[in-house]
């Protein structure tokens, strides 16, 4: 009698994906070669026109980033993944790699300010348009399709920063259009949009999923059918992953499922303090009662992430002065990694919106997001509690 084989869980696949390359070593093996010998003209010439050739020239593949791709992949649950230099470089890869002049983009208002910038002021340069809706508006974004136009309908869920989600089983059932979640602050071990019917999953990877602020990653996640569309693309855009950040990329995944469990549950104890504490608004985590999609954050999430987000009420001085006072926390530009961060997105991540598309996702001159690290939440709260003092918050009446 044989046992029947299960599917491993999410945090076995993150130790145990993407070795095929470093085999037989145990750690990622790092191919720092921009370029492979052939023996034989055949043998380069079917490696130059087979897409996904990791053998050939690396900005075509590499085996490092081979592995990384492959892990990602099981852990998404698609047949394969594509990595790039960058997040933007994803971004930017599925939007010009798949769309082409005339073609329409429906995208959720809640979305990275980087990727919102593609969306407004590049894509219509290549005669693509773009509307933008309210993705928490059930039905907004299928109402928005142009039947036969409509190429992609891109979201983020989690949504930075303020932590806005969408609907995934509504997104997966919109016929017609290719349907793209941006899943970065969720990681593969907080949701798989694939499962959803959703078409591709893209990650900044140089967040949580490398998790140490050591790599600057993108990747894509989706059939192989359209990562080999993707690819053909990639290859002339030229967005290549270099093979140290892949290696980064795969040490963080042997880690993330312990590291995303540990930040999602700092985050909501902080976020609860917050709420409690009474000196901010708007405290924003999923896993609060007090957030609007609550229910849906607990049915499509399997972790609510690091992330919070919070209003100071004395605007842009109060944000200013807080981001400054944290001590233990530090005033950065990124999340997911160990390290406790804090950004005023109206002077940082978000500078370039103007004041009416700020106040259309929500973001004030006081909004705060944190990312929560690995350091313990008594101290974090010790911490945000003297900047909160420092910043002249008062408890509400
Ligand atoms: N998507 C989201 C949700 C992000 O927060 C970011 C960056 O902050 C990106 C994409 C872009 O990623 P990268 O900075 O790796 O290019």
């Amino acid at each position: 009698m044989t046992e029947e084989s299960t599917p491993l869980h999410p945090d076995t696949l993150a130790v145990r994906s993407g070795r095929a390359g470093s085999d037989p070593a145990l750690a990622p093996v790092i191919w720092a070669s921009s370029t492979f010998v052939s023996d034989s003209v055949d043998e380069a010439q079917a490696a130059a026109t087979s897409i996904g050739s990791d053998r050939f020239y690396s900005r075509y593949g590499n085996p490092t980033v081979s592995d990384f791709e492959h892990a990602v992949a099981d852990l998404e649950g698609a047949e394969a993944a594509r990595a790039f230099g960058s997040g933007m470089g994803a971004v930017t890869a599925v939007m010009l790699g798949l769309c082409s002049q005339g073609d329409h983009i429906v995208a959720a208002r809640q979305i990275y300010a980087g990727t919102q910038l593609v969306l407004q002021a590049v894509c219509p340069r290549f005669g693509i348009d773009v509307t933008f809706v309210d993705g928490t508006e059930p039905g907004a974004l299928a109402g928005a399709v142009r039947p036969g136009k409509t190429m992609l309908v891109w979201v983020e869920t989690p949504a930075n920063p303020r932590l806005d989600l969408v609907d995934l089983d509504a997104l997966g059932a919109i016929a017609g259009p290719m349907t793209v979640v941006d899943s970065t602050f969720a990681t593969p071990l907080g949701q798989r949009p694939l499962a959803h019917g959703v078409d591709l999953v893209v990650h900044s990877a140089t967040k949580a999923m490398a998790g140490h602020n050591d790599a600057t990653l993108g990747v894509v996640a989706a059939s192989a059918e359209l990562i080999g569309w993707l690819t053909g693309f990639a290859v002339l855009q030229g967005a290549t992953a270099s093979p140290y950040d892949a290696a980064n990329g795969i040490r963080g995944l042997r880690t993330l499922p312990v590291r995303f469990a540990r930040q999602s549950a700092s985050a909501l104890e902080l976020a609860r303090w917050l709420e409690k504490d009474g000196r901010v608004t708007e405290v924003r985590h999923p896993g609060l009662e007090s957030h609007p999609q609550h229910e849906l954050a607990l049915r499509q999430m399997q972790h609510l992430g690091g992330l919070v987000c919070f209003d100071l009420p004395g605007g842009i001085d109060a944000g200013r002065r807080f981001v400054e006072a944290v001590e233990l926390a530090r005033l950065a530009s990124s999340l997911g990694g160990p390290e406790t961060l804090v950004t005023h997105p109206a002077s940082t991540t978000h500078v370039n919106l103007l004041p009416d598309e700020l106040a259309a996702v929500g973001i004030g001159a006081g909004t705060i997001r944190l990312s929560v690290g690995l350091e313990h939440p008594d101290d974090l709260r010790a911490d945000l509690g003297r900047a909160l003092t420092a910043a002249g918050a008062v408890p509400r009446p």
